[in-house]
Order: structure tokens, then C-alpha cells, then sequence
């Protein structure tokens, strides 16, 4: 038999080690892992050259807009974005336009991410205005639900708790986890409008309102409600120290709740707004540094399940807005998360390990990603190879993103992604792309 490509002299991370290895890829799988000498014929051959292989890393959580939001990012540049990053697979997020929260609007986004992604991609949807659309979302495979707890984006009146349970109870029998962002728009708009009112429309004022209180009293919420249902509900971006205490305590008792942290959420913190004004605008916000530190702590401890980069680009017009209410919210992710993480695995804050349980192997158990997270004999060839000796500076002009800021921008890093495989095709190679629209593979939910 000839397969398609065998890729020799790795350091792959397999089963919790890293182990010198050949792999032989056909068919967009992985056919073969081990010693050279066993390795069958192929077309191709790459000599890896003693590079690490890591997992094809997944993030769960990635706005890549598209449609009438392209202008700040499309299926291309955004999935570009992501195999510059190391990352094969993302889950793109329903605040669209229009927003993901139908059968229809998820098919058809599909239809058009289809045509131009690098990278294997699925879909979250927001929740429908009538219930009964539930199932058909699901049928027509998106991987998960998203709320969005700041402010009506769904068809689901979030000021209803009897609305969210009832949609709640729908999901549970449908088997399929809501990720939710948690921060209480009640309470709010409330602080907004009272700042609004005393003409207070700088960076302190919005981090007053969104305060520590905002995010847990959403995830205390969300608690009750996961709780009565049952439903699988994953926390995204956790900012606070006592937001994951909440957390942590639902899972001391057994709940079934995942969360998620964000590199800027532990690597910035409040004083890094004065060196960058608005552009570093993220909801939850960047907050005092014991918030970080409790974060790492967590990830320390096996609180926090998984990291994500929640790339949301904009333009940096919308980024500069006077009025501080105004400015658009999210940084560019794509690009500088792994090379982040990797720098803090120099540091010895990370394993190799944490990367990939945090960043493949958790991902995908948690959004049930068959096939995938972990390098084995039958898995799909997605594949991160990474250079730990690279050192280098972040440079936010050069990125694939449509939007070339970061509040990492000329940071020194050290470790980088420089091959990409997804389904077995090479897609990045040392920062180039090498792959035609349409490479990467829409990802739908399993049928149960
Ligand atoms: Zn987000």
C-alpha cells in the first residue's frame, strides 16, 4: 500500500509523552504512528526534523463574522488566522448578522464558510425565538448552543428564568451543551445607564460596570438553571476570582459544568489598558491582577477545562470609538494564543500537557469532536507542529486577521507554530499559506 504522506523524525505528544516517532497519513487520517523502519510507502515524505507534534489544537470559542460582518472578518482571512496559529479546528459563534438562531440561518452560513475555510469548523447557534426550531438547529448539526446573558441577541427572553428553563429542558433531551457568556445585563445596563446619565464615558466607568458582581450573579444564575435541567453548560471566558469560585463549587457538587479562561485574561490585566486605551476592550474586561492569579491557579488545580482564544476582530475604527459605550469589543486572538502559551511554557507556568489536554484532547470531549484531539492511529490528521526554540516578536501588521492590532503586539514570545495539518493537508507552512478556499471541512454534530 502507498499512502499519501509520512511524516518522519517527530517529537509527537502522545498519550501524556512525547515520544520520537514517524507518522503515515492517509486519507486524511492517521494511519500509522511509530518507528520509521514500520512506516509504509508514501507519495510524500516531510523530514519534521525534531519539531514537537502536537494534537491539532481546537478552539472553542472564535467569532469569525463573515457574511454582512465581513468587512471585519471573513471565513478566509479568519481561518487563515487560525492555521497561522496552530489551530485546526474552530467553533464559530451565532452573534452574526444575521445572527446564527435558525436551521436556516446556521445552513446557510455553512453553506458560505463551505466555499473558504483552512480549517475544520463548526458552528454554534444562539437559541431560537420559538422552541420547537431547537431540534431542527440541532439536526442540521450545529455542535452547541451559545447565550449571551449581556444583552438580547437570541430569540430567548434572558430576563425570563421560566423561558430559560423551559429551552433548558428541551436541550437536555437533546444531548447538546450550551456555552453561555455570563454577565447580568439587568444589572448591567443599570450601572451603564447610571454612568451614561453622569456623563462618565471613559475606560474606569466600563469596568465598573462590568463588575465582578455582573459576572457572578450570571453565573449563579446559570447554576440554578444548569441544575434544574441537567443541561451540559460550559462558562466561557471566566474573568473573576469569585465567578470560578461559583464555578468550582457547582462542581464540587457534582454539576455538569465545564469552563473556560482566555490568554488575555490571565497574561493582562487592568494596567495594561493605560498603555492600550480601547483596543484591548474585551467583555468580560481585563481585570485586577489577584483575578489572573486566581485563573492560573485554577488551571493549576483542573478547575478551568479547557483555554480559548475568543478571537472577535473588528475594525480599528470601531475599536476608537470617543465614547467608551461605543467602542466594538474583542481583540484578535488567532494568532497569538499558542505562540502565548507556548512562552509561558518556557516560563514553566505550562506543560506541554496542559497545552494539549487544555487546548485538543478537553475541547473535544467536551464538544464531543469524534476523532479528534488526540494524536492516534485512526483519528483525523490534524496536526500542530510547533517549534519550542523560536523566538520572536508578535507582530499584529503581519497577521492573517483582517485585523492587524493586539494588545500583544511586539511582545517577545518563544515557541511557534510552523506546520499545520488539517485532515492531513498541510494548510500553514512557516507562516504561509499553502492551501486553496475551501481545505478545511465544515464540522456538524454527531446524529445521536
Ligand atoms: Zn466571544
Amino acid at each position: 500500500m502507498i499512502v499519501d504522506l509520512v511524516l518522519s523524525n517527530a517529537k509527537a505528544y502522545l498519550k501524556k509523552e512525547i515520544v520520537d516517532c514517524s507518522l503515515a497519513i492517509d486519507d486524511g487520517k492517521i494511519l500509522k504512528i511509530g518507528k520509521e523502519a514500520i512506516m509504509p510507502k508514501a507519495q510524500a515524505k516531510t523530514d519534521l526534523k525534531n519539531l514537537l507534534v502536537l494534537p491539532g489544537l481546537i478552539d472553542a470559542h472564535v467569532h469569525l463574522r463573515g457574511q454582512e460582518k465581513a468587512y471585519k472578518e471573513d471565513f478566509y482571512s479568519g481561518t487563515a488566522a487560525a492555521a497561522a496559529g496552530g489551530i485546526t479546528t474552530v467553533l464559530d459563534m451565532p452573534n452574526n448578522d444575521p445572527v446564527t438562531m435558525s436551521a436556516e440561518t446556521l445552513r446557510n452560513r455553512m453553506a458560505e464558510a463551505k466555499k473558504k475555510v483552512l480549517v475544520n469548523v463548526g458552528f454554534y447557534s444562539e437559541f431560537p425565538r420559538n422552541v420547537e426550531e431547537i431540534a431542527k438547529i440541532v439536526e442540521e448539526g450545529a455542535v452547541a448552543f451559545k447565550l449571551f446573558m449581556t444583552e438580547q441577541v437570541g430569540g430567548l427572553n434572558i430576563d425570563d428564568d421560566r423561558a430559560l428553563v423551559e429551552a433548558f429542558k428541551i436541550i437536555s433531551g437533546l444531548k447538546i451543551s450550551v456555552a453561555v457568556h455570563a454577565e447580568d445585563k439587568t444589572m448591567l445596563k443599570k450601572a451603564e445607564d447610571e454612568f451614561k446619565r453622569a456623563n462618565r464615558n471613559g475606560i474606569e466607568a466600563f469596568l465598573k460596570a462590568h463588575s465582578e458582581n455582573v459576572e457572578v450573579k450570571a453565573i449563579r444564575r446559570l447554576l440554578s438553571i444548569a441544575e434544574q435541567t441537567n443541561v451540559h453548560t460550559h462558562f466561557c471566558h471566566v474573568s473573576t476570582e469569585n465567578g470560578l469560585k461559583a464555578i468550582v463549587d457547582g462542581k464540587k457538587s457534582e454539576m455538569p459544568i465545564t469552563c473556560e479562561a482566555t490568554p488575555h485574561h490571565l497574561l493582562l490585566s487592568v494596567d495594561d489598558l493605560k498603555r492600550t486605551g480601547t483596543l484591548a476592550l474585551t467583555v468580560p474586561p481585563v481585570r485586577e491582577k489577584h483575578h489572573s492569579t486566581a485563573l492560573w491557579d485554577g488551571i493549576k488545580k483542573g478547575w478551568i477545562d479547557i483555554l480559548a482564544s475568543d478571537h472577535a476582530p473588528h475594525i480599528l475604527q470601531e475599536k476608537k470609538a470617543k465614547v467608551v459605550w461605543d467602542v466594538k469589543v474583542g481583540i484578535p486572538n488567532l494568532e497569538t494564543t499558542l505562540p502565548l502559551l507556548l512562552t509561558e511554557v518556557k516560563r514553566g507556568r505550562l506543560s506541554i500537557a496542559d497545552v494539549a489536554r487544555l487546548m485538543a484532547e478537553k475541547p473535544a470531549e467536551i464538544f464531543k469532536l469524534k476523532s479528534r484531539g488526540y494524536l492516534k492511529e485512526g483519528n483525523n490528521a490534524d496536526l500542530t507542529v510547533v517549534d519550542l526554540n523560536r523566538k520572536y516578536k508578535i507582530e499584529a501588521s503581519k497577521f492573517h486577521s483582517k485585523a492587524k492590532y493586539s494588545p500583544f503586539d511586539q511582545w517577545t514570545v518563544e515557541g511557534k507554530p510552523v506546520k499545520t495539518f488539517v485532515n492531513g493537508q498541510l494548510i500553514m507552512d512557516e507562516g504561509e499559506i499553502v492551501a486553496k478556499l475551501g481545505s478545511g471541512k465544515i464540522i456538524r454534530r454527531e446524529k445521536l
